[in-house]
C-alpha cells in the first residue's frame, strides 16, 4: 500500500533531520516517527504538535511526493487545472471513515466530498452534490453512515433518554431524530439500525429535495446510493439504489 511505504521510507530519514530541530518538530520524538500516526496508547497531542504534523506531512506532499507508486505530483499536476470527479462521496466527519482511504487509496481529483458529523443532508451538502452532479458531471451519489456513529449514537440518546445536547449540536443532528424514533422499537440493533436508516433517508431527501439530482437521475445520468461502512470489518455495505 503506497501510504504504508510512503510513510516507512520517510520516517527513517525524518529521524535524522528532527535530530537538529528544535520546539514542535522535537516533540515528535514522544510520539514516535513524523509520519506515522500518533500511537493511540500515547498522550494526546497538544495543539502545536498536531499542526507540526500537518506541517511536515504536506511538506512531504509538496517535496517528496513521488515517495510512491500514488506520485501525487504527477497526479497533482493532471488535475491542478480541473477536476472531473467520477463519485460524490457524502458521509460523516469521523475520523476513520476517510473516503479516499476507504475505497481502496483513491487519488486526487477522484471524490468530489461532503462530510459532517452523521452524513446530515441539509443545505450545504445538499447545494454540494448538486454542483458535483450538474457542473463536474459526476453520475454517482454515495451516502454513506458508518458503524458506531457518535452523531447517530447522541441522536438516539436523546430518543431513549431524554439527552440534552449543548450549542449546535442538537440541532445538528436533530434531521436524525425522528429516524431514530422510527427504529427505537426494533431491539438491540436501535443504533445500527438507525444509521442504515440515516443514510437510505439522506438518498431519498436527495431526490425528494434536489430537482437537479432528480433529473438528473430520471436520465439516467445520476444514481444515488446510500451505502453502511463497517469499523471492524473495513467493508462497505451499498443499499438500494435510488
Ligand atoms: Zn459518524
Amino acid at each position: 500500500m503506497c501510504f504504508e511505504c510512503n510513510s516507512t521510507r520517510l520516517n527513517r530519514r525524518s529521524f535524522v533531520k528532527l535530530a537538529g530541530l528544535g520546539g514542535a518538530a522535537a516533540a515528535f520524538a514522544n510520539f514516535g516517527l513524523p509520519t506515522a500516526a500518533f500511537a493511540s496508547d500515547a498522550p494526546a497531542p497538544t495543539p502545536d504538535e498536531a499542526l507540526a504534523k500537518l506541517v511536515e506531512g504536506n511538506r512531504k506532499f509538496v517535496t517528496d511526493a513521488e515517495a510512491c507508486s500514488a506520485n501525487f505530483s504527477k497526479r497533482r499536476t493532471e488535475v491542478a487545472k480541473s477536476q472531473a470527479p467520477w463519485a460524490i462521496v457524502v458521509t460523516c466527519s469521523d475520523s476513520r471513515v476517510v473516503p479516499e482511504l476507504v475505497f481502496g487509496g483513491v487519488t486526487l481529483g477522484e471524490f468530489f466530498v461532503a462530510r459532517n458529523a452523521g452524513n446530515v443532508i441539509d443545505t450545504d451538502v445538499l447545494g454540494t452534490i448538486e454542483y458535483g452532479a450538474e457542473h463536474l458531471h459526476s453520475p454517482l451519489v454515495v451516502v454513506m453512515g458508518h458503524k458506531r456513529c457518535g452523531a447517530v449514537s447522541a441522536a438516539c440518546e436523546v430518543v431513549t433518554k431524554g439527552s440534552k445536547l449543548d450549542g449546535s449540536i442538537g440541532k445538528m443532528i436533530q434531521p436524525i431524530l425522528p429516524i431514530a424514533l422510527a427504529q427505537a422499537d426494533r431491539g438491540d440493533k436501535f443504533i445500527d439500525n438507525t444509521v442504515h436508516a440515516n443514510a437510505v433517508n439522506g438518498a431519498e431527501r436527495i431526490l425528494a429535495e434536489s430537482e437537479i439530482v432528480s433529473r438528473l437521475v430520471a436520465e439516467g445520468k445520476v444514481k444515488v446510493v446510500p451505502a453502511y461502512y463497517d469499523l471492524d470489518s473495513g467493508a462497505v455495505e451499498f443499499m438500494q439504489k435510488a
